[in-house]
């Protein structure tokens, strides 16, 4: 869906931010905007709108028209709507502190979501069945999904999606998003797959048990229980039915791996462990990678495209991973979201508990860190792309050039102790 480019999903700290602060949902695209550097009253003020909330509205009916919507379910869908105070808000809002990835899994893999997971996985095993028949998707992995965005459908938004994208369309920081989730909204409505007032998502407008924003419902979303309604809100079927339909247009291939915990030769060039190097594990093992649970990686697996990925620095653990994972991003732009599905699908089958420790003395950089940390880098000489405050493929090369050039280990990885080298130089 909303995904532009891999280089947003390896923003491991700007994204985990506002993961949390949104709870994981299917919108890439509310979560990975670049935070714009000029200061929040500026900002505020280019959001101001110039007319009135019913002129807008007005306006866009026409564009709504146009595209196909009937005058009936419009004026149905925005009666007594109006601009959503807590959306603009949630809109305006920069998070400055970040959870540190072993904390953010520490409660994506909590006991009792894992247990809740494996009762869930018994109960519904002839859905689970016809699911992975049809699409190709484990069960594990679908009933991971279903876990994290919605936590197996309990926690789905109460907010009227229709009144918060039009909130986003008229004051937002992303006009165009609003709008074009608005009409894609209108068409669901007038599909008759829901009626407006049911029609209940996240501030962003992520809706239902997979938490897909409307234009991802558009394209993905499935009725799987044969009512001819695609009911993601309401149908257990309809939302694991959608959430593998996803998942499979998103490159998964069925009966591949998605990777797992690796452990790296003491002479590893961290340079090479980004999302942006991918090569077969043949390659990887040939380098001296291995199972971090010991052994070989299997013949069979040789083939597969995969990069080494290192959440927490060189200090944490590694791992290897594959397409499958990248499939997974589709879902959410975060390699730490990608991480915690696909972990949470191994710990179903007693499978995924890490050899390696994380680094517990580091903590997470604040935004206010992050800029400071790529406004020295650039001073001294390592483009990092902008000062966004957000880490990601320029500042992490940035970085690793650091990193080379003072005989560090590259990893690309932004660390308080690197900040403190910076600022005392
Ligand atoms: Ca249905």
């Amino acid at each position: 869906m909303e995904v532009k480019g891999l280089a947003m999903g390896l923003q491991l700290g700007a994204s985990l931010s506002v993961l949390l602060l949104l709870g994981a949902c299917a919108d890439a695209g509310a979560r990975e905007t670049p935070v714009p550097l000029s200061s929040p009253i500026a900002m505020a003020d280019a959001n101001k709108p110039t007319i009135s909330f019913q002129e807008w509205v007005k306006g866009f009916r026409v564009e709504a028209l146009k595209a196909g919507i009937s005058a009936d379910v419009f004026d149905r869908a925005f009666r007594g709507v109006t601009p959503d105070p807590e959306v603009v808000a949630a809109d305006q809002s920069q998070p400055e502190f970040t959870k540190a990835v072993w904390e953010y899994l520490g409660s994506a893999l909590s006991d009792k979501r894992v247990a809740t997971g494996k009762q869930l996985i018994a109960e519904r095993k002839a859905l689970l069945d016809r699911i992975e028949q049809t699409y190709g998707v484990p069960r594990e992995t679908v009933v991971a999904i279903w876990g994290l965005e919605s936590g197996y459908g309990q926690f789905q938004g109460s907010m009227n999606v229709v009144r918060s994208l039009a909130t986003i369309a008229y004051e937002g920081r992303r006009p165009e998003f609003g709008r074009s989730q608005l009409i894609a909204a209108l068409k669901i409505i007038q599909a008759g797959d829901i009626a407006p007032d049911a029609m209940l998502g996240s501030w962003a407008g992520a809706m239902g048990q997979t938490q897909f924003i409307p234009t991802t419902y558009q394209i993905h979303a499935v009725d799987f229980d044969g009512d001819k309604r695609r009911d993601i809100w309401n149908s257990v079927p309809d939302a694991l039915g959608s959430t593998a339909q996803y998942i499979s247009h998103s490159g998964w291939k069925s009966d591949e791996v998605w990777g797992g915990e690796v452990r790296l030769p003491k002479d590893f060039d961290y340079a090479q462990a980004d999302m942006s190097v991918k090569q077969p594990i043949s390659y990887w093992a040939a380098k001296g990678v291995v199972p971090a649970a010991g052994g070989k990686f299997p013949a069979r697996e040789y083939p597969l495209e995969a990069s080494i990925l290192l959440p927490a620095g060189y200090r944490g653990p590694a791992f290897i991973v594959t397409e499958n994972f990248r499939a997974v991003l589709a879902y959410n732009a975060s390699t730490s979201y990608a991480l915690a599905v696909c972990l949470l699908s191994d710990r179903f089958n007693d499978r995924g508990t890490l050899m390696a420790d994380w680094p517990l003395s580091e903590r997470p950089l604040a935004r206010a860190e992050r800029v400071e940390l790529q406004r020295l880098l650039t001073e001294a000489g390592f483009d990092t792309g902008g000062i966004d405050g957000i880490i990601g493929y320029n500042s992490r090369k940035a970085i690793r050039a650091y990193q080379v050039k003072h005989k560090l280990p590259a990893d690309g990885y932004p660390t308080a102790s690197l900040l403190a080298r910076l600022q005392s130089q």
